[in-house]
């Protein structure tokens, strides 16, 4: 008999994050942000989500698509010890794992059986758009939360960084369709208060400017003086 087995995606999950730069490290902490779970053929029948809107929260088991091809290491060094030490994968949520399965809790905005593919709408999740979906089940608060549980070295959320706009961004944001770029402004504010720079120099003060793809957009920021501030919105490649 063989050990393998074969998983086949049951929808795809549509996000703002065009690129991995940037997306939230855990699900939550960018809750402006709108995701779409589109139900792949075969398991688009709308039988499939009946009941799901009595739930508040999902968990959604998640394909690291864009990291398959370059495998898994047993040891990795996780953003939260600041990129230099080293602990075993399996005592992290590295995208760089064996069978490449990621993990999250979403908020559930809408299940929406009537659309043809039928969708699921959520709320803050950490996934990069187009990245397979594996499985949904409904988070149960009984057995699911256990506040007395023990964190690790991620006992709490990362302390938060406050953020600017120049006045031309804010402008040109606000000039935006809302119905094409949702949230705009407050998922700018929420992505970039988790400092999405490079472990290593979380909170240090830093001359580049760092880009971020949000829908079709290339945002730039900066950071000084503890604080990140927005320099330009404009359409990607521009
Ligand atoms: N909450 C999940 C877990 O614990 O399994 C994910 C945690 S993982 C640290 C979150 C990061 O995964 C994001 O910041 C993003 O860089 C990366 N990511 C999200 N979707 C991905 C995908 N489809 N392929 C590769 N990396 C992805």
């Amino acid at each position: 008999m063989s050990n393998s087995y074969s998983i086949e995606p049951i929808g795809v999950c549509r996000t703002p994050y065009a690129q991995k730069f940037a997306i939230p490290r855990q699900p939550g902490l960018v809750p402006a942000a709108q995701g779409i779970i589109e139900m792949a053929p075969g398991f688009d029948n709308p039988d499939l989500l009946r009941g799901l809107e009595q739930y508040s929260h999902i968990w959604l088991t998640f394909l690291f698509h864009q990291n398959l091809e370059q495998g898994w290491r047993p040891t990795i060094r996780p953003p939260r010890l600041g990129g230099n030490a080293r602990i075993g994968v399996l005592a992290s949520r590295s995208t760089f794992r064996p069978n490449g399965l990621g993990q999250s809790v979403v908020e559930i905005e809408a299940v929406d059986i009537d659309s043809r593919p039928p969708r699921v709408i959520i709320r803050g999740m950490d996934l990069l758009d187009g990245t397979p979906i594996i499985d949904i089940k409904p988070y149960i608060p009984y057995a699911d939360s256990i506040p007395k549980a023990r964190g690790g070295m991620a006992q709490k959320a990362p302390q938060t960084i406050s953020v600017e706009f120049a006045k031309a961004a804010l402008q040109l944001i606000q000039q935006l369709p809302v119905s094409k770029y949702p949230n705009l402004q407050q998922i700018i504010v929420e992505v970039l208060q988790q400092d999405p720079r490079p472990a290593y120099k979380a909170k240090r003060q830093d001359d580049k400017r760092y880009t971020m793809q949000l829908f079709d957009l290339d945002i730039s920021w900066h950071f000084n003086d503890g604080c990140a501030k927005v320099e330009s919105v404009a359409p990607l490649n521009n």
